[in-house]
C-alpha cells in the first residue's frame, strides 16, 4: 500500500447516471431521468463528496455520464454549492460532458463561474440518418447551436466525441462530418469506433444479420482520421485522442490534451464518486454499486457506496497501468466506443 497523505488526491470523477433515453450502442450504466430519483441521486452525491473531501484536492474533475448536462439549473447549483463549501473548487481542469441537446446559455455560464473550463459534447456524428441510427436525442442543428453556445459562455475548451465504423456509414459521410467538425474549430477530438456491446439494440440488429461489419472500411476510416487530424492542426496523443497545441515551445503532450485522462493512463490516483464509478486511492481499487436506488441507500446511512474494493499489489498495478497504457498510440489498434472521453469503461 502506498502511502497517502491529507488532501493527496488530486483528480476526481463524478458519474451522472442519467440520459434522456438510451442510444443504441450504450451498455454504459445509465437510466432514463426521473425527478424524484435525480433529486435523491443529487442529495446523495454532496453527502458522498462530503465523505471524501478531506484528502482531495482536485487539480482535475471530470463530470461524466450519462448526460451530466440534463441536471438543471437548481441541481447544478446545489453540487456547485457545495463544492465551493467543501473547498473542491479551483481545479486546473475541470470538465463536464454535455449532450447537444441539453446545452443552454445559463447553464454553460453557471458552470463556467464556478471554474468548469473544459467540455466535453457527444457529438458522434453530423449526419441525421446516422443520429437516428444510434438513437440520439440530438440532431446536427443542435450540435452548432450548443458549440455556440459554450463559445458565447466562454468555454475555450471543447472536446468533441466521434464515431466511425457506424453501420450505413460510407467514407463519404464519414469525411463530411470530420469536415464540418474541424470548421467549428474545437481544442479537442475524440474518435471511436462503433463496438457491438451484448444487450443493446444495435447488437441486436447485428445478431439478426440487419447489417455487416466491414472491418476494412473501418480501418480505412482510422486512417482517414489521423490524416485529417494531422492536416488540420491537431496533435494525436492517445490512439483516440487529438489536441491543440498552441504554446510555442514543444512539450510531451499537448496543450490542450485532456489531464485528466493522462491520469488514469499514468497509473494516478483518483477518486469516482455516483453510481458505477470506480476509484483508485492509496493502491485500492474501488467500484461504486451500478444502482442508482442501491447507491442512495447506502449514501444516506452515511457510508460510501461500494460495491468491490481491490488491493492492487506493486506487480498488479504495473500490469493494470501497462493495461491503460494500451490506450497510448500503437500503430494496429482503433479506438472503440465509448460515451465520452473520461478513460472509465462505462
Ligand atoms: S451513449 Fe452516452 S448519452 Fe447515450 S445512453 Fe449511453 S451514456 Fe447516455
Amino acid at each position: 500500500m502506498t502511502g497517502c497523505s491529507a488532501k493527496s488526491v488530486t483528480s476526481l470523477y463524478v458519474h451522472v447516471p442519467f440520459c434522456a433515453h438510451k442510444c443504441a450502442y450504450c451498455a454504459f450504466y445509465s437510466e432514463a431521468a426521473q425527478g424524484d430519483r435525480l433529486n435523491r441521486y443529487i442529495a446523495a452525491l454532496i453527502r458522498e463528496l462530503e465523505l471524501v473531501a478531506g484528502e482531495l484536492r482536485p487539480r482535475t474533475v471530470f463530470c461524466g455520464g450519462g448526460t451530466p448536462s440534463l441536471l438543471n439549473l437548481r441541481q447544478w447549483e446545489q453540487v456547485l454549492k457545495a463544492m465551493e463549501r467543501l473547498d473542491l473548487l479551483g481545479a486546473a481542469e475541470w470538465t463536464v460532458e454535455c449532450n447537444p441537446a441539453t446545452v443552454s446559455l445559463d447553464k454553460a455560464r453557471l458552470l463556467r463561474s464556478y471554474g468548469v473550463n473544459r467540455i466535453s459534447m457527444g457529438v458522434q456524428s453530423l449526419d441525421e440518418g446516422l443520429l437516428d441510427r444510434l438513437g440520439r436525442v440530438h440532431d446536427r442543428a443542435r450540435v452548432f447551436k450548443s458549440f455556440d453556445i459554450l463559445r458565447k459562455a466562454g468555454f475555450d475548451n471543447v472536446n468533441l466525441d466521434l464515431m466511425f465504423a457506424i453501420p450505413g456509414q460510407t467514407m463519404g459521410i464519414w469525411r463530411a462530418t470530420l469536415t464540418e467538425a474541424l470548421v467549428l474549430g474545437s481544442e479537442h477530438l475524440s474518435c471511436y469506433e462503433v463496438i457491438y456491446e451484448e444487450d443493446t439494440p444495435l447488437f441486436a440488429q447485428l445478431q439478426a444479420g440487419q447489417f455487416d461489419v466491414d472491418e476494412e472500411l473501418a480501418c480505412a476510416m482510422y486512417d482517414e482520421l489521423l490524416e485529417f487530424a494531422a492536416n488540420h492542426g491537431f496533435q494525436q496523443y492517445e490512439v483516440a485522442n487529438f489536441a491543440r497545441h498552441f504554446a510555442d515551445a514543444p512539450a510531451e503532450v499537448p496543450d490542450h490534451a485532456c489531464r485528466h485522462n493522462i491520469n488514469y493512463w499514468r497509473g494516478g490516483s483518483f477518486y469516482g464518486l455516483g453510481p458505477s464509478a470506480t476509484g483508485y486511492v492509496r493502491g485500492v481499487r474501488t467500484k461504486n454499486w451500478s444502482n442508482t436506488i442501491l447507491y442512495c441507500d447506502q449514501i444516506e446511512k452515511g457510508q460510501r457506496a461500494i460495491e468491490s474494493r481491490e488491493e492492487l499489489a506493486p506487480l498488479a498495478r504495473a500490469g493494470e497501468t501497462a493495461a491503460f497504457g494500451l490506450h497510448s498510440i500503437s500503430s494496429n489498434k482503433r479506438p472503440v466506443s465509448t460515451c465520452a472521453t473520461s478513460g472509465r469503461t462505462k
